[in-house]
């Protein structure tokens, strides 16, 4: 029986990973679930899971958790705050972590699990978009294995023979991480310039939280995955590829030195890669209709338009700068999502907010995780002076 731990339970991962786990009651069980505020939603998910300890990162909900959940007639341990996160993923009540926290916030856990060898369900990419060498580091010392829910990079990983290989031993010329292109595809920058959040967050074809959903209408998505994919399979940023694919059938492509182009399809469903992940190297039923390429038209393929998405030239920058310069990007597009979606932000903002606070910023080695912070905290704030000189 695997253990698993949920952070980020009440999100939208967590949601496709408890149903994934609650068709296999017999290989998994939930045995923590973590979650930001939302009590209720949490008390719900403990009502119906069951497990052996509920978390709440914001401490002062930690005695209405509890409350709530002896009402409820749910016998679990409760912890709260960001640290009672950080423990739970590290902890004896799980043997895998699924990383679904959104943002920098989901940092401290990841690396907790890595560190504590863990099988680590990465979902939380700012997290190795942040700290990539660090998490690294991590699995290493801890010995246990990584398995990408990104379904880019969960794609790459099942077109890749054996987990994360060394690319050049394993034969591969280059990766291709399919995008979307979002929900604005084929927009030029005039038409950009008054979107509004609502437009933002209704992507076409998958359904995820509301930054995720930003960064992907800017593209920034495909740039914090590019980095992502760096990290994790060690590959350059000039073997790495982005093809927009607006179908989200294809999730990407290996491409090997003999000419073989390696691809995984499916229904864009986040349950596949989940399911993959949890039950790797078996294969289970992950709830997702099969794909019937019969009927599903035409697959269509097309470089990205990184002029109009400079978010995505920018991430490129980032990872080309190296040191802390993707830390860098990752803290000043939070900010920048976040005034977007508070409606203090235009659209086409987002960019200029980023690229103003990697120029101010130059990157700095990636020593340790307190730097890093400190650096997280620093492009924060610089973020938050330009928005208020600029934009208010
Ligand atoms: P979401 O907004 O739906 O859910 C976020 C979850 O994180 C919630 O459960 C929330 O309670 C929790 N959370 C937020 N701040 C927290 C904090 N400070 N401490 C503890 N928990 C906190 O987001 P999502 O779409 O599920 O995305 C989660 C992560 O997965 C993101 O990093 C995203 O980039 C990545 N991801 C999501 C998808 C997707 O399809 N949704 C696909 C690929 C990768
Ligand atoms: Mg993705």
């Amino acid at each position: 029986m695997r253990r698993v731990a949920v952070l980020g339970a009440t999100g939208s991962i967590g949601a496709s990973t408890l149903d994934v786990i609650a068709r296999h009651p017999a290989r998994f069980t939930a045995s923590v679930l973590a979650a930001h505020s939302k009590v209720d939603e949490l008390v719900a998910l403990c009502v119906r899971f069951r497990p052996r300890l509920a978390v709440i990162a914001d401490a002062a909900l930690e005695n209405e958790l509890a409350r709530k959940l002896r009402h409820a007639g749910v016998d679990c341990a409760v912890a709260g705050g960001p640290d009672a996160v950080t423990a739970a993923a590290s902890g004896e009540l799980c043997d895998t972590v699924v990383a679904a926290i959104v943002g920098a916030a989901g940092l401290e856990s990841t690396l907790a699990a890595a560190r504590a060898g863990k099988r680590l369900l990465l979902a939380n990419k700012e997290s190795i978009v942040m700290a990539g060498p660090l998490l690294l580091a991590a699995l290493r010392e801890g010995g246990g294995d990584l398995v990408p829910i990104d379904s880019e990079h969960n794609a790459i990983f099942q077109c890749l023979p054996g987990g994360r290989p060394a690319l050049a031993a394993a034969g591969v010329r280059r990766i291709i991480l399919t995008a979307s292109g979002g929900p604005f595809r084929g927009h030029t920058r005039a038409d950009l310039a008054a979107i509004t959040p609502a437009q933002a967050v209704a992507h076409p074809r998958w359904s995820m939280g509301p930054k995720i959903s930003v960064d992907s209408a800017t593209l920034m998505n495909k740039g914090l995955e590019v980095i992502e994919a760096h990290y994790l399979f060690n590959a350059a940023p000039d073997d790495i590829q982005v093809l927009v694919h607006p179908q989200s059938l294809v999730h990407s492509l290996v491409e090997y030195l003999d000419g073989s182009v390696l691809a995984q399809l499916g229904n864009p469903d986040m349950r596949t890669a989940l399911a993959h992940a949890l039950a790797y190297p078996e294969r289970i039923e992950a709830g997702v209709p099969p794909l019937d390429l019969a009927t599903a038209g035409k697959l269509e393929f097309e470089d990205p338009d990184t002029e109009t998405f400079r978010c995505l030239a920018l991430a490129f920058a980032a990872l080309r700068a190296g040191g802390d310069a993707t830390a860098i990007l990752n803290a000043a597009n939070e900010v920048a999502v976040a005034a977007f979606l508070g409606g203090t932000l235009h659209f086409l903002g987002i960019a200029d907010i980023v690229e103003t606070v990697l120029a101010e910023l130059p990157p700095e080695p990636v020593v340790d995780i307190p730097t890093l912070v400190a650096r997280d905290g620093a492009a924060r704030a610089a973020a938050r002076r330009v928005l208020s000189r600029a934009y208010c």
